[in-house]
């Protein structure tokens, strides 16, 4: 059995450290993940950057040129054509100043209207404080193309007072952002997004399905993304349920956040598919290593019960289920050394039925052997501590070995015996067999008389003839025979 327990631990250990690697690779693949997420974040944060910088710029230089005092004395066509005719970048869908009140001055590309832009959030933040530098707007619907979204990227005049003197504005097509998500894969479920840190979204792909406006400072995990420059975390989307592994990272000097979210089930595909490969091959494994083990371990336990039960056989008497000669040579001799070695004793019985030939002969051998097995029992019964031993010496002789017993013990185990069987109580009553007699002969051994095994045993076996030579049906110790017997015929 201990083979099979060791067998199913090591199947377990298999099995644990199929586990433990399997979770090392989920973690792996999360983190490659997530360094994929960060270059790809890098170079998106980068490209934006690019673009605000470029359209800085350009506002710049709009703005330094308007502070020259010669811009302002030429003509306004001359002026318009210095200000904005240039080649402007592909993305840039206007370019324009105002004066105090948001009313548009001058600009390219919508120059026909004089728009109002007083109520943009640029114009509003640049009235309040002469301090915001580049200021990046919230998307709105543009005026001069209702059908389009814009943000945009403005700075503010000053007039030669410092005073507030108007804003300069560039115009980027929100388009251009989509785009810029639009190039990236980020799998099937992923996102990419770039939300402002006020939770307004700029651009996303894949877009939301609905037209309404989406705040993210609803979310949990949003005020993690506004205070820290870059970052990774999982969480569920708060549009679809769906985990994400979310990088972000700030583009420099701007208020917008670069997101990019591969769906977790996604970066996990792969894993999953060799989880459930590792797991069914190593449980498999583990199961069948399982299997064959405790085939072997109740093997040996069969084949180790089946050398209990030979050595049982070949130690015990059939017609009995006494100990047979071989097993009482080998218990003799086991007593013999025990007694060598103490100051203890030892008694030997020799029992024999008396005049069974004609016992047999009177009532068939078959009722002989019942004789015997009952005479056997009752032996047994009188064989009570452990180490005594009873066995068949041979036909209708017995032998029982007393350790540590002295001749008075011996004799009354004897005299109990030879009476139980004298009155018949071999067996209850409704299975009476025919009366029989035994007799019976004692002999002790000490430490150092008799000298060797064998004058033990001839004493008990002269005991016994005495025995049967006073007329049978008696006990007889070997001390007490006053005259050396002739051998036995
Ligand atoms: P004594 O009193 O002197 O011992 O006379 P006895 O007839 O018992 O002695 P003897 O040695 O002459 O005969 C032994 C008999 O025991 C002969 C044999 O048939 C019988 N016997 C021996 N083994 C068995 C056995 O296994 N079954 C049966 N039924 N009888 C047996
Ligand atoms: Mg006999
Ligand atoms: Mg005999």
């Amino acid at each position: 059995m201990i083979v099979g327990v060791l067998g199913s631990l090591l199947a377990v250990v298999v099995i644990a450290i199929s586990l433990v690697t399997l979770l090392a690779s989920r973690d792996a693949a999360v983190d490659h993940a997530h360094e994929t997420s960060r270059n790809v974040t890098a170079v998106l944060v980068s490209n934006i950057a690019r673009t605000i910088e470029t359209s800085d710029n350009s506002l710049r230089a709009l703005v330094a040129l308007l502070n020259k005092p010669a811009i302002q004395t030429i003509d306004p066509g001359l002026r318009h054509e210095l200000l904005f005719d240039r080649t402007a970048a592909e993305y840039v869908t206007g370019m324009g100043i105002t004066d105090d009140r948001g009313r548009l001055i001058d600009g390219c590309c919508s120059s026909s209207h004089t728009w109002d832009f007083s109520d943009r959030d640029y114009f509003i933040a640049h009235r309040q404080s002469a301090n915001v530098g580049l200021y990046v707007s919230s998307v709105y619907r543009a005026r001069s193309r209702p059908d389009a979204q814009s943000i945009a990227m403005t700075r503010r005049m000053n007039r030669p007072d410092g005073s507030f003197g108007g804003v300069a504005i560039v115009a980027i097509d929100v388009e251009y952002f989509k785009q810029l998500l639009a190039k990236l894969d980020v799998g099937p479920n992923g996102v990419t997004a770039i939300v402002r840190t006020d939770g307004t979204l700029v651009a996303r792909n894949p877009p939301f399905s609905h037209a309404r406006p989406v705040n993210l400072d609803k979310s949990l995990t949003f005020p993690r993304m506004v205070n820290h420059d870059s970052g990774f975390y999982a969480a569920p989307s708060i549009s679809d349920g769906v985990v994400r592994l979310y990088t972000f990272q700030r583009v420099p000097g701007t208020p917008l956040i670069a997101v990019i979210a591969p769906a977790e089930s996604d970066v996990l595909a792969s894993w999953k598919r060799l989880s459930w490969i590792v797991g069914i091959s190593a449980s498999s494994v583990s199961l069948a290593f399982c299997t064959v083990v405790w085939l072997l371990a109740f093997a040996l336990r069969d084949h180790a019960k089946a050398q209990v039960l030979l050595k049982e056989l070949t130690q015990t008497d059939p017609l009995t289920g006494l100990k047979n000669r071989r097993a009482l040579d080998h218990a003799l001799e086991n007593e013999w050394g025990r007694l060598q070695r103490g100051n203890g004793s030892l008694s030997l019985l020799f029992v024999d039925a008396d005049s069974f030939k004609q016992y047999n002969d009177e009532h068939g051998h078959a009722q002989g052997d019942i004789a015997l097995k009952r005479l056997a029992e009752c032996i047994n019964r009188h064989v009570r501590r452990p180490g005594d031993l009873a066995a068949r010496y041979g036909g209708e002789e017995f032998v029982v070995v007393l350790p540590n017993t002295e001749k008075t013990g011996a004799v009354q185990i004897a005299e109990a015996i030879r009476q139980e069987v004298e009155r018949g109580r071999l067996t209850v009553p409704s299975e009476a067999i025919p009366h029989f007699t035994v007799s019976i002969g004692c002999a002790t051994g000490r430490h150092s008389r008799p000298s060797s095994l064998d004058q033990l045993i001839n004493s008990a076996d002269l005991a016994l003839y005495e025995a049967k030579r006073s007329g049978r049906n008696a006990v007889v110790a070997a001390d007490d025979i006053v005259a050396p017997a002739p051998p036995r015929s």
